[in-house]
């Protein structure tokens, strides 16, 4: 592999986060990034930098500064309303030629990986992938990122040694949330952007939503696997009713019954909720990636020898046919006598 654009001896001892945004909000995976580089940066007494690109986005910087950031470079323009990868990817290069961070971490989101595989190509790095975890190993400054390989049989262990900056996308929900510190102090930096309209050849004609939340981040999660036989309607209901919303296995995806982003596991997505209802699912390996950090776990399944009952916390042997509908109608029941 050919040097890359800059090296060890002209780095700074830094992190950077790519801050992405979507309409002035935070995509959840950008602060997690910012909670896990804190982390690592404390223990060698490095900075954290974000990198916030948009139109009209300067005022998330300080939520930035109080979730971790040392510094928030801003690239407010007209022409970054819309992740287009020609201008992003632009701006985003030349910050990070300047500041020639020693890391830089990216979410492993659609555009983030977009954007990652393209900037690793320019700066002639390398990339580490969809990584579950991240650390710093201080006596040779480099990061060790986790990537699981093999559907999830190996851990692999990847560092790079001679290619910076060290980049690595990071799967969303494997990192724990630091709580916003709204008296920390960090400093502001704009970044000028010199963008021409003629540089950005794609033009966005209309956005359409796909509807599904962010499933990383919800109260309560009631999935279901392949026994709930595409009925996903009765898992609604009691998920509205105990303030949550409704996952998927594999299975029933491929099948076409729900929306793929709504699977959980390896290959979905990564959940922290208080409480997972799983029913009619097995407990495969790939599933349980996905709720391993749940508070609780309860499941429904109508064979007695589950693999899932060993990983739950409370759980019901019958089909879920009938037990759900007694599931919710008691929870109605308990509304009904709290609102009485
Ligand atoms: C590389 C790789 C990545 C993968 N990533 C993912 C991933 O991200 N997420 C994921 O989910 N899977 C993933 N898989 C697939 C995974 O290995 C399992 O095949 C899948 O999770 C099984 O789904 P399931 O539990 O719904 O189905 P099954 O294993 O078929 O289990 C169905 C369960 O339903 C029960 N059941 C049937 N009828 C009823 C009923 N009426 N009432 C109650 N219980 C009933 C059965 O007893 C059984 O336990 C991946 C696989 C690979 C190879």
């Amino acid at each position: 592999m050919p040097p890359s654009r800059y090296g060890i001896k002209e780095e700074n001892k830094s992190i950077w986060v790519y801050l992405e945004q979507d309409e002035g909000v935070f995509e959840n995976v950008a602060l997690e990034m910012l909670s896990k580089g804190r982390e690592m940066a404390d223990l060698l007494e490095w900075k954290v930098v974000g990198l916030l690109l948009g139109n009209g986005v300067k005022t998330l910087a300080p939520e930035a500064i109080a979730r971790g950031a040392d510094e928030v470079w801003v690239a407010d323009h007209t022409l970054l309303e819309n992740f287009i990868i020609e201008g992003h990817g632009s701006v985003v290069y030349d910050a990070v030629m300047d500041g020639k961070p020693s890391v830089f971490l990216l979410g492993a989101t659609p555009n983030g990986r977009d954007l990652a595989g393209r900037l690793a190509v320019r700066f002639r790095t390398g990339l580490n992938a969809d990584c579950t975890n991240l650390h710093m190993e201080p006596k040779g400054d480099l990061l060790i990122s986790e990537v699981s390989g093999f559907g999830g049989g190996v851990v692999a262990m990847i560092e790079m040694h001679d290619h910076r900056p060290q980049m690595a996308t990071v799967r969303p929900g494997v990192f724990e949330l630091r709580a916003a510190d709204s008296k920390r102090k960090g400093e502001i930096r704009e970044i000028l952007v010199d963008l021409k309209p003629e540089q950005i050849k794609t033009r966005v004609l209309e956005r359409v939503k796909s509807g599904v939340v962010d499933l990383t981040r919800v109260p309560a999660l009631v999935i279901g696997g392949r026994g709930v036989n595409g009925d996903f309607e009765t898992l609604r209901k009691l998920a509205g009713l105990i303030g949550g919303d409704i996952g998927a296995t594999r299975p029933p995806v491929d099948e076409g019954y729900i929306e793929r982003e709504r699977q959980i596991g390896q290959t979905g997505a990564v959940c922290h909720p208080r409480v997972a209802i799983c029913c009619g699912l097995s407990g495969a390996f790939h599933l349980l990636v996905g709720i391993d950090k749940a508070d609780v776990v309860v499941s429904i399944n109508s064979d007695p020898e589950a693999p899932i009952f060993e990983f739950s916390d409370y759980y019901i042997v019958g089909d879920v046919n009938q037990v759900l509908p007694a599931l919710i109608q008691a929870v109605e029941g308990r509304r009904e006598v709290q609102h009485a």
